[in-house]
């Protein structure tokens, strides 16, 4: 036992993989695989994220008091605020993660509370967490596809036949395609794990946009990247904003968002405290005082 502790902490199959003659096979893009059928996407300036009075309480405290936002179609929209004052909660309580004590969602104009976040994702919403989660041992493709699983229909039996070939050269065509719309293309067969950060949050981004959203919610996407990187990213999001794609982004980096976002909403100790034009929000005493401790 010691000895494997030693020598193999991945256990004995990658020792078995070296001595027997079997590889491990790439997974093929197949350009000719029929497309996935794609959602209408909503008009351009029409709302389609509205949070009404939403309260989130755990215990005796308030994470969310009374939080309204709104979000249109090919727009961004930043969420910030200092540590702590409930972005991150917000956003388990707009993505079906989390349930609201009280107050409404409302998604592409029908009521999304209390529903799970996979029915929430099927209907065009999808997201990124806080923290990157990736599978840091398989590809780049395989990682971005496992955004695209809500799309195909075959289960857990016929893909253990493997009656799902088709399928699967549909699903990893559609993650290659938007592999190459975040502009990942040469790093297709990488090694997730082997990716600087940037790209990592960057593929995070592919995979959401794999289950064919009309809103995405970025949670401090540029949170440890370099200046290089940050620059990247929000080109990204511009080129999606300017596709008819809605944006509602957690940030910290005020420089970052203003030249970004066409809307800011501002929190702390769970409340809205200001909102508006990116220059109106930076400027406004409330915004410093919570941003600064006053001026
Ligand atoms: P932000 O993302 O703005 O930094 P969070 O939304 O993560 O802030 O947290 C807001 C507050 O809610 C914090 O005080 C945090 O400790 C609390 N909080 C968040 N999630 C939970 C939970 N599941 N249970 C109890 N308290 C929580
Ligand atoms: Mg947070």
């Amino acid at each position: 036992m010691i000895i494997v502790l030693h020598r193999t902490s991945d256990g004995l199959w990658p020792l078995v993989l070296r001595l027997l003659p079997i590889r491990e096979r790439r997974k093929h893009v197949d350009q000719n695989a029929e497309a996935l059928p794609r959602r209408v996407q909503p008009p351009h300036g029409e709302v389609i994220l509205e949070a009404k009075n939403v309260t989130r309480r755990f215990g005796g405290l308030t994470a969310n008091n009374n939080m309204s936002l709104q979000v249109k179609a090919g727009e961004i929209v930043a969420l910030i605020g200092p540590n702590g004052a409930g972005k991150s909660t917000m956003f388990n309580q707009l993505s079906g993660v989390d349930t609201p004590t009280s107050g409404a969602v409302l998604f592409r104009g029908k009521p999304v509370t209390g529903l799970s976040s996979r029915t929430i994702a099927a209907l065009g919403m999808s997201r990124t967490f806080q923290h990157v989660k990736l599978l840091p041992r398989m590809s780049v493709l395989e990682n971005v596809a496992i955004g695209a699983h809500r799309r195909g229909v075959k289960g857990v039996l016929s893909a253990a036949w493997r009656l799902d070939r088709k399928e699967e050269a549909r699903l990893l065509r559609e993650a290659a395609l938007q592999i190459e719309r975040v502009g990942l293309n040469e790093h297709l067969h990488a090694e997730a794990g082997s990716l600087a950060l940037g790209q990592q949050r960057i593929l995070e981004i592919a995979r959401a946009l794999c289950s064919d959203p009309c809103l995405l919610l970025l949670d401090e996407p540029a949170a440890g990247l370099r200046l290089k990187e940050k620059q990247a990213l929000a080109e990204l999001l511009k080129r999606l904003r300017s596709e008819g794609m809605a944006v509602l982004i957690v940030e910290h980096d005020m420089d970052f968002v203003m030249n970004l976002v066409d809307h800011v909403v501002v929190m702390e100790f769970g409340e809205k405290i200001a909102e508006g034009l990116p220059e109106a929000v930076q400027n406004d005493p409330v915004v410093l005082e919570a941003y600064l401790g006053g001026v």
